[in-house]
């Protein structure tokens, strides 16, 4: 089994893209996290390690990987886009209110059957969806009832 960050260096070497050590950091970065992070959260952690590169440098590595497949992103007028390369198949999210915590989920629904009805129901070509459900997380529930209570 190979990584998600090794998957996507070898796509980027077969394609003939040359990457500085710091590009690379940041595909490793996105790659690794979980939390469908921001810019600014991959561009703060990549900071600790290259003080030199700047938020462009994210955005245009960011741009690459949506380029070739290898980058999701979700749009939000709140609090910035979110980015998922752990995963880039079609699936769906649950996304929390209090904290913004964003986690991947396990349902029927994601796998593109809504794509095909959503075909079937309109007029529309339709081609991709977005299946998002909010609430709040554990944390934020437990946090919540110690204020109830
Ligand atoms: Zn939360
Ligand atoms: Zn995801």
């Amino acid at each position: 089994m190979t990584t998600r960050y090794e998957d996507i260096e070898t796509t980027l070497r077969e394609r003939g893209f040359r990457m500085t050590p710091q590009r690379l950091a940041i595909v490793r970065i996105i790659a690794e996290d979980v939390r469908h992070p921001t810019v600014d959260q991959v561009f703060e952690t990549v900071h600790e390690t290259f003080p030199t590169t700047s938020r462009a440098t994210v955005y245009k590595t960011f741009e690459l990987l949506k380029d070739i497949g290898e980058l999701l992103e979700f749009e939000f007028s709140e609090g910035g886009n979110r980015y998922d390369a752990k995963r880039v198949g079609p699936h769906a999210h649950v996304l929390c209110d209090g904290c913004g915590r964003m986690e991947d989920l396990e349902i029927d629904a994601a796998d593109g059957s809504l794509v095909a009805q959503a075909n079937a129901n309109s007029s529309f070509h339709v081609t991709r969806q977005r299946v998002e459900f909010y609430g709040l997380c554990a944390k934020c529930q437990v946090q919540e009832s110690a204020a109830a209570g």
